[in-house]
């Protein structure tokens, strides 16, 4: 799909591999996943970090990180309250030092088995290895219409391209990451930001498995809340598409009044039509409305940008420092 880059690419023979893991209430199954990461990790990486960011968790999250704290390889990132999974992942791109940068659940959806492919697609020269779900004939008719819809909007609005069905499932060369950083903006849409930095890139398709134990914290709620911050901060679009919805119906609106006027200085006029009068205004004031709302999303998501609010607060930084699987630390 994507041949590799003709230019040569500086990817070290001990690179450094950064692990982020964004963790919102997944104390039943970290320390186990943390385990069975370095397992993977120590078996095809030279260095590696492991970049916990603690999305203010309410379970017992710090309590179950306390006796790893002092491992090395570590680095816990804790968040004063629950930020979001796109702030959590900025906080671990911000942190992260390595050579590539890997982007996992902790929730084991993700297969560990994959990372060394990925780091070997991206020792052989690309820059971005993404993970594509395959197969999604286990989610609901609805979620699927809805994700459909996303992504026709985004094609159709934006002159990126986000690929379909992937997700934040991917390992980005340092390089990505450094672009990743420079953008300035609030409203963090992940997977629109990974595709506007641009850079070689090639999908590797996966099934994801079930959820290691709890039940995912994102709902119809807060993927429409995410698919509409991805929409305004990629598109204007929404915007658009009222100049159009004007121009038609102030066309059908004249053509209406040449029609009333000529009928009424042909047959006179009895004052008929205030049903068409009520129908008229009601359907009118709907679309006014409509599109004062869509000017709202778009006002409301300027005055996030101008207030330049931090994404994300850190309660604790605890840092270990890159772990050397070939010394025997
Ligand atoms: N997550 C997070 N902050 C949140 C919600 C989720 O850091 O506010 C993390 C969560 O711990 C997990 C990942 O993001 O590692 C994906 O979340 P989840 O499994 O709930 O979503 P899904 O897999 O359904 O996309
Ligand atoms: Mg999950």
């Amino acid at each position: 799909m994507v041949t590799v880059p003709a230019l040569p690419k500086n990817r070290p023979a001990d690179a450094l591999i950064s692990c982020v893991i964004p963790a919102y209430n997944e104390a039943a199954h970290l320390a186990d996943f943390l385990r069975d990461l370095r397992k993977t990790l120590a078996g095809f990486a030279a260095r590696y970090e492991i970049i916990v960011v603690n999305d203010g968790s309410s379970d017992n999250t710090d309590e179950v990180m306390a006796p790893l704290l002092a491992e090395s390889g570590l680095r816990y990132i804790s968040f004063s309250r629950n930020f979001g999974k796109e702030a959590a992942l900025s906080a671990g791109i911000d942190a992260a030092q390595g050579d590539a940068v890997i982007l996992i659940d902790s929730d084991y959806q993700h297969p560990l088995e994959l990372l060394p492919e990925m780091t070997r697609l991206w020792q052989s020269g690309i820059d971005m290895v993404y993970g594509v779900i395959s197969d999604r004939s286990n989610e609901s008719r609805l979620k699927r219409w809805g994700t459909g819809m996303f992504y026709h909007l985004m094609e159709s609005g934006s002159p990126i391209t986000i690929p379909r069905n992937a997700g934040d499932f991917r390992l980005m060369d340092k390089q990505v990451v450094n672009a990743l950083r420079q953008l300035p903006e609030r409203n963090r849409f992940m997977k629109g930001l990974y595709a506007w930095v641009g850079f070689s890139s090639i999908a590797l398709p996966f099934v994801p498995a079930d959820r290691a134990t709890g039940v995912s914290s994102f709902n119809y709620r807060s993927l429409s809340r995410l698919a509409l911050a991805g929409v305004t901060a990629f598109t204007t679009l929404p915007l658009r598409i009222w100049s159009g919805v004007g121009v038609v119906i102030s066309i059908v609106a004249l053509m209406y009044a040449f029609w009333i006027a000529g009928e009424s200085l042909l047959f006179g006029n009895d004052v008929p039509g205030w049903s068409t009068l009520a129908a008229g205004l009601m359907f009118f004031s709907g679309i006014q409305l409509i599109s004062i709302g869509v000017l709202g999303e778009y006002l409301g998501r300027v005055y996030d940008e101008v207030k330049k609010r931090p994404l994300y607060v850190v309660a604790h930084d605890i840092n270990n420092g890159p772990l050397n699987s070939t010394s025997n630390n």
